[in-house]
C-alpha cells in the first residue's frame, strides 16, 4: 500500500534515516508543539537538569521518532530506542535504564502495548529515578531498589487514550501531533529531493505534497516512486504533469485518497448503506485489522471531512458519496 504510514522495508527506513531532520531548525511544521519543546529543552538545560518526560501522540509517520531525536541532540545527549511489544520482561527495562546515562532520552515506540509488569517497573523509575527489583526466588528471595540517573522517556503512541491513566500522569508534556498542511508538506518534499538529489518543481512539489495524507513519511515515499517513473518515463525532472501521471498510476487520487481509503469508504456506503457500521464489522468487510483502520486509516478520512465517527459506528459523510461520484440520499431525497 504506497499511502501506508508505517515504514515498509529495512531499505525504506534507512532512507527515512537519511532525510531525517536532526534538529529543530530542520523540523517543519508542527510550530506549537515545536515552540513549547523548544522553550523547556532550553530551561532544562539551563538548570543541567533532565527534561521532564514527554509523551508523543498522533497518527503513524507524522515525525514522532524524529522529535525524539531532536530532543536528545538539543539536550547534548544520548538516545536509547525501544517499543512496547520489544520489551516483554522486566529484566529488559531493567536493564536498558541501569545503562541510561545523566539526562539521556530513552525512547519508546508503542508506548500503549507495554505489559503490565514492565509498566510497574517504570513508574518509580520516572518518578523517582528508582527500580525495585527482585533478586532470588521462593522465600529467598528479596526486593532490591536500584538508583538511576535522571533520564527524560520520550514515549510515542497513535492514541494517547491507549495508555492507562497512572502512565500519562506521569508525563509532565504532552503533544499531540496534527496532519501536515499541504504548504509544510510541500517544503519537506522539497528538502528530501534535495537530499536525493532529484529535480523537483514547485508545481512537482505541490502535486506531491497535496496528495501525501499530510504524512511526511507518505510525502517522501511518494517523492521516490514519483522520481523512478521521472527517470524511466522522460528525463528524471519531477514537474506538475509528471507527479499527476506518476501519482495516478500509483492509484492515489486527486484528494490523496489510495486504494484502501476508497475500500473503506466504498463498503460503508455499498455494504452498509453508509453507515453507522460499528469498526468490527467493517474490518470484517473490508478484510483489515481493526487496529490499521483506527490508527492509519480513519484519522485522516475523519480530519478531512470523509468520515464521522458516532457512538452508534461510522458513517460516510456527503462529501464521500461525491467523491465516489454518487448521489448522497439526503440530496435524493429532497
Ligand atoms: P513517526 O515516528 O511519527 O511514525 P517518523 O518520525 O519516523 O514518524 O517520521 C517519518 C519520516 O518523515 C522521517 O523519516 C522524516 O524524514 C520525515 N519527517 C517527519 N516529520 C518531519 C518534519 N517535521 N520535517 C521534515 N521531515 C519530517
Amino acid at each position: 500500500r504506497i499511502v501506508a504510514a508505517q515504514s515498509a522495508s529495512p531499505n525504506e527506513e534507512s532512507v527515512e534515516r537519511a532525510l531525517r531532520p536532526r534538529a529543530f531548525h530542520e523540523y517543519i511544521g508542527q510550530q506549537r508543539v515545536r515552540e513549547q519543546l523548544e522553550i523547556f529543552i532550553a530551561a532544562a538545560r539551563n538548570r543541567s537538569e533532565a527534561l521532564d518526560h514527554v509523551l508523543l501522540f498522533g497518527p503513524p509517520g507524522l515525525g514522532k521518532t524524529t522529535l525524539a531525536h531532536i530532543i536528545a541532540n538539543e539536550m547534548g545527549v544520548q538516545m536509547r530506542q525501544t517499543s512496547g511489544p520489544v520489551l516483554e520482561r522486566a529484566g529488559d527495562l531493567a536493564a536498558l535504564l541501569t545503562n541510561l546515562e545523566k539526562n539521556d532520552v530513552l525512547f519508546i515506540d508503542e508506548i500503549h502495548r507495554l505489559s503490565p509488569v514492565v509498566e510497574e517497573i517504570l513508574y518509580p523509575a520516572l518518578e523517582d529515578f528508582q527500580i525495585d527489583i527482585l533478586i532470588g526466588e521462593g522465600p529467598s528471595a528479596r526486593s532490591v531498589k536500584i538508583d538511576l540517573q535522571p533520564f527524560t522517556l520520550v514515549g510515542a503512541t497513535t492514541r494517547a487514550g491507549m495508555l492507562t491513566n497512572p502512565l500519562r500522569d506521569r508525563f509532565g508534556i504532552v503533544s499531540r501531533l496534527e496532519f501536515y498542511s499541504a504548504e509544510d508538506l510541500m517544503h519537506i518534499v522539497a528538502r528530501s529531493a534535495h537530499l536525493l538529489n532529484a529535480g523537483l518543481t514547485e508545481e512537482g512539489a505541490i502535486e506531491i505534497a497535496k496528495r501525501a495524507r499530510g504524512t511526511p513519511r507518505i510525502a517522501n515515499r511518494l517523492l521516490r516512486r514519483v522520481r523512478d517513473y521521472a527517470e524511466v518515463k522522460s528525463d528524471g525532472r519531477i514537474d506538475a504533469s509528471i507527479a499527476a501521471a506518476a501519482l495516478a498510476m500509483l492509484e492515489v487520487d486527486p484528494q490523496g485518497l489510495d486504494l484502501m481509503d476508497r475500500k473503506l469508504l466504498e463498503a460503508i456506503i455499498h455494504k452498509f448503506d453508509g453507515g453507522p457500521v460499528g469498526v468490527d464489522s467493517l474490518a470484517a468487510a473490508i478484510g483489515e485489522e481493526r487496529d490499521t483502520i483506527e490508527d492509519v486509516i480513519e484519522p485522516y478520512l475523519i480530519q478531512q471531512g470523509y468520515l464521522q465517527r458516532t457512538s452508534r459506528g461510522r458513517i460516510a459523510t456527503q462529501t464521500t458519496w461525491r467523491h465516489l461520484g454518487l448521489t448522497p440520499p439526503s440530496a435524493a431525497d429532497s
